[in-house]
């Protein structure tokens, strides 16, 4: 079984307190797409401008995501920098172009019609709509979403997530959403508004998730060193999502296995700039942090 992800594929600018990129592979869907394709075929939807690196492509490739979905538009690539203050918990945009984005409209080919699992990563929650409404009876579907849209799109935000099963957002945004401080609280107020199932992510707290009765708490994967945090949050998403569609149902048990994997995959992200180290990361790697991760939640 597949996964469909959908979301922005672009070019990032990031700044640390200890180190500057520039022109990195980034975008919601970039880090999606090569997380979920750990756990199985992925079909990658989004748009790039004729500015895009061909490296970049290879990347999607080598990680064996099917790229007939990411159109190549006039103009150029969708661009956003960022600045983490020395808490890393804080990061400001500095700029965002929107660029190819501004037009997009997005197709869905008709070979990825029939993917199990949708993942609508990070974008516009009209596009995430948009997506959704050319796909054949999904079987699961998930999507992410933030601050910007909550406060300029919430109308149509709201419409979306009456649509999905799972919505995957972190604790300021599920406060942000429903007025309310309290994350537990905050959670079940979202399951009403349509999803069965909400993860609420707490940063280097780990995450809440949220199912019909049920509640579990994870906690991240402990780092010493977190070079570049960007992503984390969709390589969670990917990571979720990918291990979903190896399963024959999907309810609550599968779902808590789901965010185990999604949280292992984004700890290795961000451990290097843009996707470095997803690039080399091995199943066998997954694996033994897998088993250091039961030992350390494990009385
Ligand atoms: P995260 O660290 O999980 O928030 O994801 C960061 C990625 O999101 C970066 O690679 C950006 O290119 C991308 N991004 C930033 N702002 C937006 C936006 N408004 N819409 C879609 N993607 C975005």
């Amino acid at each position: 079984m597949s996964v469909l992800v959908v979301g922005s594929v672009g070019i990032d600018d990031v700044k640390t307190a200890e180190e500057s990129h520039k022109d990195l592979l980034g975008g919601s869907a970039s880090y999606a797409a090569v997380a979920a394709s750990f756990f199985s075929p992925v079909n990658l939807v989004g748009v790039v401008g004729s500015d895009f690196p061909d490296q970049y492509r290879k990347l999607y490739q080598a990680k064996g995501i099917d790229i007939t979905g990411l159109e190549i538009a006039e103009g150029l690539t969708f661009r956003w920098s960022g600045e983490y203050e020395v808490d890393m918990n804080n990061r400001n945009t500095v700029s965002i172009a929107l660029n190819v984005f501004e037009k997009f409209e997005p197709k869905v080919p008709e070979s990825y019609r029939k993917s199990e699992i949708v993942l609508l990563a990070n974008i516009a929650p009209a596009l995430q709509s948009m997506v959704l409404d050319q796909m054949d009876k999904p079987r699961f579907v998930i999507a992410d979403t933030m601050d910007l849209w909550i406060n300029i799109a919430k109308p149509d935000l709201l419409k979306l997530i009456k649509r999905v099963d799972m919505l995957i957002l972190n604790d300021s945004e599920a406060k942000l959403l429903t007025g309310v401080t309290n994350t537990v609280v905050a959670g079940h107020e979202i399951q009403k508004m349509g999803p069965r199932y909400v993860a609420i992510k707490k940063g280097e707290h780990g995450c809440l998730l949220f199912g019909p009765d049920q509640l579990f708490a994870i906690p991240a994967f402990p780092l010493t060193r977190v070079p570049d945090p960007t992503g984390a949050g969709d390589c969670f998403a990917g990571g979720l999502a990918g291990y979903c569609a190896q399963q024959k149902t999907i309810d609550f048990q599968v779902l808590k296995e789901a965010v185990l994997r999604g949280t292992i995959v984004a700890s290795y992200n961000v451990e290097a700039f843009s996707l470095k180290r997803l690039e080399s990361l091995t199943l066998v790697e997954i694996h033994s942090r897998h088993e250091q991760y039961k030992s350390l939640t494990t009385i």
